[in-house]
């Protein structure tokens, strides 16, 4: 059982458009253990309608340094009206902080272990991240 906890989305102004670029923060537990944590960043206003996303999983109920955690860039967007999800190389992330533990690549990615938990969280995403719906959808 996923729960996910929303925050109050982060706006910055974009530099080649002035238009709002909006920045998620997003908490996911499992079981109610703290397990992985999204961001999530899309420009409003650009032709292309894409978010860029990365979800990192592993130990987040600790704050010791992260050894077991992983994270998986990808970009969503839609094709007619489903979601579509692909997973990018690390080089595109726009997140490389530490703390998000060991970034993966498009290819290392499709063949970890957690590729399935990633998946799962992007169907809750697509479900209820109410920000990311009405970007697509409004
Ligand atoms: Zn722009």
């Amino acid at each position: 059982m996923i729960r996910i906890e929303f925050e109050e989305p982060n706006v910055e102004i974009c530099n080649c458009c002035n238009n709002e670029i909006i920045k998620l923060t997003r908490f996911v537990y499992k079981d109610e253990d703290a397990f992985a944590i999204y961001f999530l960043k899309f420009t409003k206003g650009h032709d292309e309608k894409v978010v860029t996303g990365i979800i990192s999983i592993g130990d987040w109920g600790t704050n010791d340094e992260p050894k077991n955690r992983f994270a998986f860039p990808f970009r969503l967007w839609t094709d007619e009206n489903d979601y579509q999800v692909g997973l990018i190389d690390k080089e595109e992330s726009p997140w490389k902080q530490e703390i998000l533990g060991s970034i993966l690549d498009r290819k290392e990615a499709l063949e970890h272990p957690w590729i399935d938990e990633v998946f799962h969280i992007t169907d809750h995403i697509v479900d209820e991240d109410k920000t990311v719906i009405d970007y697509f959808f409004d």
